[in-house]
């Protein structure tokens, strides 16, 4: 991966390891050109490794998030932030830190961010995707809400990465592994690839 994408992604803000942020980069290399589909933007720091990618491909990442966090960003709870919270408001922003970190990282021609919730944009999307990454809200019923908005998109052949994947309740949160087993039990994806938490699958029928 390009040297000064890799610093920029290590240095963002966000929840995303090296070793997974390498594996989502080396998966988005392998779908190949086409339209790169994240959702769950937070402050870019999965969209850089997302972006380096595509930088070599010709494709165009697509990142959506409604940029207010998920229910365990909000104030009182395990992730929480302050240094995100818009002063004018008291509501949680990271849309202000995604452009700078796109802009920084000079990668604002390769991605487009949209600014909505997930559910509704998925619903109305409709351009095939070489490679869908889901890392939004992960209670049980927005994780699912997701993956049923947006599995339909994934061309065929293309590929699928689900982060925080925790088959022992004891690692984390379910709602992500749910994704997984659904996605797999329904028989549209195959898994590929395992890197911490990340999971990698093919889109194989249906
Ligand atoms: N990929 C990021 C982390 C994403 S955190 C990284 O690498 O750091 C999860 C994100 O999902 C949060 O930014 C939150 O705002 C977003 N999110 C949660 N529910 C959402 C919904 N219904 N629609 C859009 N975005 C949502
Ligand atoms: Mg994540």
């Amino acid at each position: 991966m390009d040297g000064t994408l890799l610093q920029a992604a290590e240095a963002a803000t966000g929840f995303m390891p090296p070793a997974e942020g390498l594996a989502l980069y080396e998966t988005a290399l392998a779908a190949g050109s086409g339209v790169v589909l994240e959702v769950g933007t937070y402050c870019g720091k999965s969209t850089l490794y997302l972006a380096a990618a595509a930088r070599e491909t010709a494709s165009t990442v697509v990142t959506v998030d409604h940029h207010r966090g998920s229910e365990e960003n909000q104030a009182g709870w395990e992730y929480h932030d302050t240094t995100l919270v818009d002063p004018a408001t008291g509501r949680l922003d990271t849309l202000p830190h995604l452009r700078r970190s796109l802009e920084a990282a000079a990668v604002e021609d390769v991605v487009v961010a949209v600014v909505g919730r997930s559910e509704q944009v998925g619903r109305i999307w409709s351009t095939p995707a070489a490679m869908l990454f889901l890392d939004g809200g992960h209670s049980e019923e927005q994780a699912q809400a997701d993956y049923e908005a947006w599995w339909r998109h994934v061309a065929p052949g293309g590929l699928l990465a689900i982060h925080d994947v925790f088959p022992d309740p004891a690692d984390g949160g379910q709602a992500p592994f749910h994704v997984l087993e659904r996605a797999v039990r329904e028989g549209s994806f195959t898994e590929t690839r395992t890197v911490g938490s990340l999971r990698v699958l093919r889109r194989t029928a249906r």
